[in-house]
C-alpha cells in the first residue's frame, strides 16, 4: 500500500495511491466509509495507523465504495511535507561514497567506525515535480544525494535490532540536496543542507508490507537521464536495524520521525572537474518498489 499526500481542487489531502490503475483514493472517503474522523495529515495518520486499520481500507478498496482520482489529476506534495521533527541524517553510508569525498577538501580521510549522525531542517518538504531553488547568491555548488528514509511508525526508546521492524512505518525517497561550500565554511553540515526546498520527498510512502526485510533495493540517480549514483541499500555500512536500534538507545524515536540512511557514490562533488547541478537539470531519483522522485533545478 501506497500513502500519498497531495493537492486535488486547491485542497490539501492524504490518499491511498493505487500504482497500477493509476489512481488516488481519499482517505477522508474511506474513513467516511467506516465511519470515523480522517487524521488531518500524514503525521496523524501514521501515529494511529495499525493493522486493523490496514485490514479496513483494503476492504473499503475493493468495495469500490469510495470514488477513485485520476493520478494525473492531482498534485503530489511530499508525503510528510512538514515533518515535526528535523530529518535525522547519516553521512558517508555507503562505502564507495565514503571513499569517493577522501581526500577533498573538507572530506575525513577515514571511513566512519560509528555512524555519522545530523539533521536537515525539512519543513516544509518539497515534492515530485517541485523545482529546487539555486540559492545562487550564496552558491554555485549545489549537489544532488539520493537517499532511502525510513519513516518511524510508533514511539520506541532503546529498541533492539530484532524488532526495529516494528518501530517503521514505511519508505520513501529523500533528495538530500547539499550546498558544499555552505558545508565546508561552517566545518558541519546542518546549513549547506536545510536551505529552502533542499529537501524533495516523494513520491509517496511504500507501507514496509510491500517492501521485504532486510531491505535491499536498487537505489539509482540520473541528472538529465545521464546515471550518476547506482547502488543497492544492501551496501549500506550501518544497516536499518543497527541505526533504529543505536540512535534509540537513550534517545525516543517518534511516530513520524524520519531517518535518511546515506547515499551511494557518484554524488557532483566525487567527479573530476565537479559535477554541480547547473540551471534547469532534471534530477531523477528512483528507489525499487518505493518509486521515482523527479525535480528539476532553478533556471
Ligand atoms: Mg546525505
Amino acid at each position: 500500500m501506497y500513502f500519498a499526500t497531495y493537492e486535488y481542487k486547491s485542497d490539501q489531502a492524504i490518499g491511498i495511491v493505487l500504482k497500477e490503475e493509476k489512481q488516488m483514493i481519499p482517505l477522508r472517503d474511506i474513513f467516511q466509509a467506516i465511519d470515523r474522523n480522517c487524521p488531518a495529515n500524514m503525521n496523524e495518520f501514521i501515529s494511529v495507523f495499525d493493522d486493523n486499520m490496514m485490514e479496513e481500507i483494503q476492504s473499503i478498496i475493493k468495495s469500490n465504495k469510495v470514488e477513485a482520482i485520476d493520478i494525473n489529476d492531482v498534485k503530489l506534495c511530499a508525503p510528510i511535507p512538514y515533518p515535526k521533527r528535523n530529518l535525522i541524517c547519516l553521512g558517508k553510508n555507503y562505502l564507495d561514497h565514503a571513499k569517493e569525498t577522501q581526500g577533498l577538501p573538507g572530506g575525513t580521510t577515514e571511513i566512519p567506525k560509528y555512524p555519522i549522525y545530523f539533521s536537515k531542517i525539512a519543513n516544509p518538504a518539497v515534492g515530485d515535480g517541485d523545482i529546487i531553488l539555486s540559492h545562487r547568491n550564496i552558491t554555485e555548488m549545489v549537489d544532488y544525494e539520493v537517499e532511502l528514509a525510513i519513516i518511524i511508525g510508533k514511539d520506541g526508546i532503546n529498541i533492539e535490532k530484532e524488532e526495529a521492524e516494528d518501530y517503521i512505518f514505511g519508505y520513501t525517497i529523500v533528495n538530500d540536496i547539499s550546498a558544499r561550500n555552505i558545508q565546508r565554511k561552517h566545518g558541519q553540515w546542518f546549513k549547506g543542507k536545510s536551505m529552502e526546498t533542499f529537501c524533495p520527498m516523494g513520491p509517496y510512502i511504500a507501507h514496509k508490507s510491500i517492501i521485504p526485510f532486510p531491505v535491499e533495493l536498487d537505489i539509482i540517480c540520473k541528472v538529465n537521464q545521464e546515471i550518476r549514483q547506482n547502488s543497492n541499500t544492501k551496501k549500506l555500512i550501518f544497516d536499518i536495524p543497527y541505526i533504529i536500534s543505536d540512535l534509540s538507545k537513550g534517545m525516543k524515536l517518534k511516530a513520524g520521525d524520519i531517518i535518511i540512511t546515506g547515499t551511494p557514490a557518484g554524488v557532483g562533488l566525487g567527479f573530476k572537474p565537479f559535477k554541480f547541478l547547473n540551471p534547469g537539470d532534471i534530477i531523477e531519483c528512483y528507489i525499487e518498489k518505493v518509486g521515482s522522485l523527479t525535480n528539476t533545478f532553478e533556471m
